[in-house]
């Protein structure tokens, strides 16, 4: 299925856009147009022309999001997207395709529910967070404290005992507020507390929870743990404040299991010269158990992976091997960004930049870039022949969760694809995450300026930063 461009554009048209969209680049400072960019114009536009073109990578994101859907770390349907990746990946010709052995914890949800019991009964919209523990018998009830800062908390800590904590904290943004879905549980529990809520991080919805990974503290008794959706999390916040006593009982049948063998998914087109030196383009291909992972972070895997399709459909082999990666369980521990680490320790030194794609696949903005001055000069003329599709911003601080590892073990050069996220945070993590959010233009574009960025880091002359 292939829809919303009219791509059967006739040609004409197709080159019409092709220029408008070259053409209207801005006349890039002199720093920016070092003499070796003039090489890369054509391949570039090649590379956008063929990306832009069609509906390719929402149309493959489909097949993922629609016929396997959410992909938790040790599930049966993580398994099949690993199968079913590398299957399509040498349909589509790309080299050395191949898994790599990781063994990921096996995180259980079952089933679960979240009720205010007094003053009266009402269901509440919850998702326990991932790696919670569960309740057991017929689950805890208890009293709710309402706090909104670990200080407030400290302070209440008396009344904290026995009860179940509810950390009502608005959205600010995610590294602010992402703090107490991760150390609230043993916060609380430090206090005594036997259970934890937490309003959804994230912006406010339609009654959407958001769930994701809780770390627990190794020092203090485990407790439960969940979201609750921010409408409900201001209806206990009334209550408390007009003096009611609020019951909440909280059941979550959440467990771990064993450890299950997952892999990294790796695909590449070999350097032409240097096939040692490697450029790694990646996303995560693990999602939690809500929703269809289309944005976190199907999209990621998908654009970084149409990037190598579109060079090999062109027959664009760059000086270095290009790399794409597919990530397991960088939800909840991160294991495949740490194996890779481990397993490609030898060859690091000639990783010349890792790419990670794991804020959405919106309106391309650019990329995030960590690396010494000569490299950020660099990558930002290569941006410059993003400017037609308005994707050559160069921000500070590129990175990602799975190629963390290994850029702080070789000081690899780091960089993200930033986008326009204003509604990243909205679907994030629920069950929303599904295909019909991601506009197949805005995702061609990624695919577009990732393509460019990864060909042209992989074929200059001198090593990115030299
Ligand atoms: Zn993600």
């Amino acid at each position: 299925m292939r829809r919303r461009f009219g791509f059967m554009l006739p040609l004409v048209v197709f080159a019409a856009v092709t220029t408008t969209i070259l053409g209207a680049q801005q006349t890039p400072s002199p720093s920016q147009k070092p003499a070796w960019l003039d090489a890369y114009r054509d391949p570039a536009s090649r590379l956008i022309g063929e990306a832009v073109s069609s509906t390719f990578a929402w149309d493959r994101l489909a097949v993922l999001t629609d016929s396997i859907g959410n992909r938790l770390s040790g599930t049966p349907a993580l398994d099949r997207a690993i199968a079913w990746a590398v299957t399509e990946m040498n349909k589509d010709g790309l080299e050395n395709v191949h898994t790599e052995k990781v063994m990921v914890p096996k995180w259980v949800r079952g089933n679960e529910s979240a009720e205010i019991v007094e003053p009266a009964r009402h269901a509440m919209v919850m998702l326990g967070l991932g790696d919670s523990v569960g309740t057991t018998g017929d689950g805890i009830q208890a009293e709710v404290l309402v706090v909104h800062t670990f200080e407030e908390l400290d302070a209440k800590a008396a009344a904290a005992k026995g009860r179940i904590v509810l950390f009502n904290v608005p959205y600010t943004n995610y590294g602010e507020t992402v703090r107490f879905r991760s150390g609230g549980p043993s916060r609380a529990a430090r206090h005594g507390a036997v259970g934890m809520l937490i309003r959804a991080v994230g912006h406010s919805g339609l009654r959407t929870p958001h769930t994701g990974a809780l770390q627990y503290a190794g020092d203090v008794k485990k407790i439960p743990a969940a979201a609750i959706s921010s409408e409900d999390a201001d209806r206990l916040q009334r209550m408390a404040d007009r003096g009611s006593k609020v019951i909440v009982r909280l059941k979550m049948d959440a467990h771990f299991d064993a450890d299950a063998e997952s892999a990294n998914v790796v695909g590449e087109i070999r350097g032409r010269e240097r096939p040692d030196e490697v450029v790694v383009v990646s996303g995560h291909l693990d999602s939690w158990d809500v929703g269809a992972g289309a944005t976190d972070d199907g999209g990621g895997c998908v654009v970084t992976w149409e990037a190598l399709r579109i060079m090999k459909k062109l027959n664009l082999r760059p000086r270095r091997t290009v790399r794409v990666v597919l990530w397991t369980n960088e939800e909840n521990g991160g294991r495949g960004g740490l194996a890779y680490r481990d397993q490609h320790r030898a060859e690091l030194a000639r990783h010349v930049m890792m790419l990670e794609s794991d804020g959405g696949v919106f309106r391309p903005l650019g990329f995030g870039f960590t690396g010494n001055e000569t490299g950020r000069e660099t990558v930002k003329a290569i941006a410059t022949l993003l400017t037609g599709i308005a994707a050559d911003q160069i921000s500070p601080g590129g990175g990602g969760a799975d190629i963390g590892p290994s850029m702080a073990e070789a000081r690899v050069p780091g960089m993200s694809l930033e986008v326009d996220g204003a509604k990243y945070f909205l679907i994030h993590h629920t069950p929303a995450d599904t295909i019909d959010k991601i506009d197949p233009a805005e995702m061609a574009k990624c695919a577009a300026a990732v393509a460019v960025m990864a060909y042209v880091v992989a074929d200059l002359p001198q090593r990115l930063g030299e």
